[in-house]
């Protein structure tokens, strides 16, 4: 599934070509993906111009002066801009045709991604429970403090709560709370504001280095076995039950979290 790290680096690379650029058409070649396609797109976003493209949490956001055309890859969606004279394929789905004679194409075999609209002014209800981005100031150790105090949970569930921060997967979680000594078991109000501090550190580190690396992009490295690829022997934690941990050498516990696989040293974090 694609990660935040996934969707930044699709948004890095689909600005230069869209920011700017009028939409020709829209080419809908079926109402729905996970959700039916809101008349506005079809009505509304031809003859725009694409203003910026966006990111929040996993949503990819064209801004135009009559709204935004909100993505989500889903599952298994991929956006690509191609000559417009381009084959459609299996699962092309939609074609936003842009002015220049290329085409913005959203394949998405499985169809768990969307196409929605967000009018000028408004906040999509998808994205009005969210909370901070990883990158925004507002995420910062006072904020975890506060927010987790009084509360049970796992500090691992607390952080992987898109309501806490966004875009903190299964993968990103378990090697923030390796790399800064915290159990992922440990509840999340009884963690400290300087380990809070570390966590937002390492939160960011992983998200940073995973952007420039292009995510961690499971879904297109993965080995014939099904194993994650390359990125695979830069994980310290994450996949690696019963592996020696790579600081101290004792084997690393798993077990099921809220139904995520979860991999931790119990000598290491606590
Ligand atoms: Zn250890």
């Amino acid at each position: 599934m694609p990660e935040l790290p996934e969707v930044e680096t699709a948004r890095r690379g689909l600005a230069p070509h869209l920011e700017g650029r009028r939409v020709a058409a829209v080419v809908l070649r079926r109402p729905d993906l996970r959700w039916p396609i809101p008349p506005e797109v079809a009505r509304l976003l031809p003859g725009q111009r694409i203003a910026a493209v966006r990111r929040r949490a996993k949503y990819l956001l064209l801004d135009t002066d009559a709204g935004s055309a909100l993505l989500h890859l889903g599952m298994s969606g991929s956006l690509r801009v191609l000559p417009a004279d381009t084959p459609v394929g299996a699962h092309d789905h939609v074609d936003l045709a842009l002015e220049d004679t290329r085409v913005l194409r959203f394949n998405d075999p499985r169809r768990f991604g969307c196409l929605l609209w967000q009018a000028p002014g408004d906040v999509h209800p998808l994205l009005r429970e969210l909370g901070p981005e990883p990158f925004d100031d507002a995420f910062d150790a006072d904020y975890l403090f506060a927010l987790s105090r009084g509360r049970k949970a796992p500090v691992k569930t607390f952080l992987m709560d898109q309501r806490v921060v966004v875009g903190v997967g299964n993968i990103y979680v378990a090697e923030a709370l390796f790399a800064a000594g915290v159990s992922p078991l440990r509840a999340a109000g009884r963690v400290s504001r300087e380990r809070y501090a570390r966590l937002c550190a390492e939160i960011r580190r992983i998200l940073q280095y995973a952007i420039a690396r292009g995510g961690t992009t499971l879904r297109d490295f993965l080995s014939p076995d099904g194993a994650p690829g390359y990125f695979e022997q830069e994980l310290a934690a994450y996949g690696r039950g019963g592996e020696p941990c790579p600081r101290c050498g004792r084997p690393l516990k798993h077990a099921m979290l809220g139904q995520r696989a979860t991999v931790w040293c119990g000598h290491c974090q606590r």
